[in-house]
């Protein structure tokens, strides 16, 4: 039996990961997975009732589960105050989840700006220039006057070597293409060390092929030509910006999953996209990302756990998703569809099957 975690995060989180968890039951039920599910306290809401957005309870709970499906946090709108603080920074440093996996997959008739796009950016997740996770304390921003800001950039090699063979590895699973993204014409040791430990690997996948863009090329490339890539891997900024460009090409933030993996004990279903507060409550936010990242939660669970029903699930799911796409009244208006957040669920429903 897998124990997996429900936290809805903030705005839109309450009505895509509801959404997510519907579909992942039944999908399990039609595949005899025993799933214990278990409902946790994170955000907004938690502050309210535990007095904390990552609420210690909630912490020893994660680490007794195999993974858990974390909605969009909306952490620009919470107070300035010690204990509202911004919690997926936390979880992906406390689980050690290392590696962020963001597809990017083009559907007819949504929108897309391409067809034919499936690619997928492995994004380094917990160093690089992100202050608020590349310090054990402290911060990676500064200012020692009114005129000057630092920003600190982290690279490791242990950090750049271990995103790299998770991109090697799903590469290998894939159409066994690995593309390294940098800019070390420039950042000579930061990007330098990067690429050092991106090399060092080729010898042990000499069926995947490997090469290099840099990154400001890498931004045009996917604009004009995205169905040359396959697996991207990059450090940490660089991919957070890149998987967003990547999302503009096929419908937008709506249709960006994401999964953060890291040692092989535990996955994280999180979007890419935010909160969305400018539309929570209506019904319209388009859950696609949320399911594929539970999707893609089940699938890296039924091979880590060997558990063949997982791996079924998820491809049920898979079809289903991609069936209800194609449903232009159920389909929500972020891609060209007439319906809302309710129809395009319930179209997924009609569509799971053995
Ligand atoms: P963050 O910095 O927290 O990632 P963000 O600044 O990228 O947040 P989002 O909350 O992702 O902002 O929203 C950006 C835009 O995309 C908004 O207009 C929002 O409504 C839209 N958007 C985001 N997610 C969805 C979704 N699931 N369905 C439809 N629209 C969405």
């Amino acid at each position: 039996m897998m124990k997996i975690g429900i936290l809805h995060g903030d705005d839109i989180g309450h009505e895509i990961v509801p959404a997510a968890v519907v579909i992942a039951k039944a999908a399990a039920g039609l595949h005899d997975v025993t799933i214990d599910w278990r409902p946790l306290s994170i955000g907004a809401t938690a502050l309210q009732t535990h007095g904390h957005t990552l609420p210690p309870e909630t912490m020893e709970a994660l680490k007794t589960l195999d993974g858990w499906i974390l909605g969009p946090i909306g952490h620009r709108a919470y107070p300035k105050q010690p204990n509202a603080v911004n919690p997926h920074p936390i979880l992906r440093k406390q689980f050690n989840l290392f590696a962020n996996v963001r597809p990017t997959q083009s559907y007819p008739g949504i929108g897309c700006l391409h067809d034919n796009v499936d690619l997928v950016i492995v994004r380094e997740n917990n160093e690089g220039f992100q202050p608020d996770r590349n310090m054990l304390l402290g911060n990676a921003e500064f200012r020692p006057n009114d005129e000057v800001t630092l920003s600190m950039r982290v690279i490791t090699r242990t950090g750049s070597s271990r995103v790299a063979r998770a991109a090697f590895e799903l590469a290998r699973q894939r159409r066994k293409h690995l593309t390294y993204v940098h800019k070390d014409t420039v950042f000579k040791l930061g990007c330098g060390m990067f690429v050092e430990e991106c090399r060092k690997l080729a010898p042990e996948f000499p069926d995947v092929l490997l090469d290099d863009v840099i990154v400001d090329t890498m931004a045009m490339r996917l604009v004009r030509d995205p169905q040359s890539f396959d697996v991207i891997v990059t450090t940490n900024m660089f991919g957070d910006i890149l998987s967003d460009e990547a999302a503009g090409l096929v419908g937008g933030l709506g249709m960006a999953p994401g999964l953060c993996i890291g040692d092989g004990d535990v996955a994280m279903a999180q979007a890419t996209h935010g909160s969305a507060p400018d539309i929570a409550g209506k019904g319209i936010a388009n859950p696609y990302a949320m399911i594929e990242s539970t999707r893609m939660m089940f699938e890296w669970l039924g091979h880590s756990r060997a558990n063949a029903g997982a791996v079924r699930m998820a491809q049920a799911m898979s079809r289903a998703t991609t069936a209800a796409l194609a449903d232009e009244q159920a389909r929500t208006g972020d891609i060209r569809g007439k319906g809302n957040t309710a129809t395009f669920t319930q179209a997924i429903l009609r569509n799971l099957s053995k």
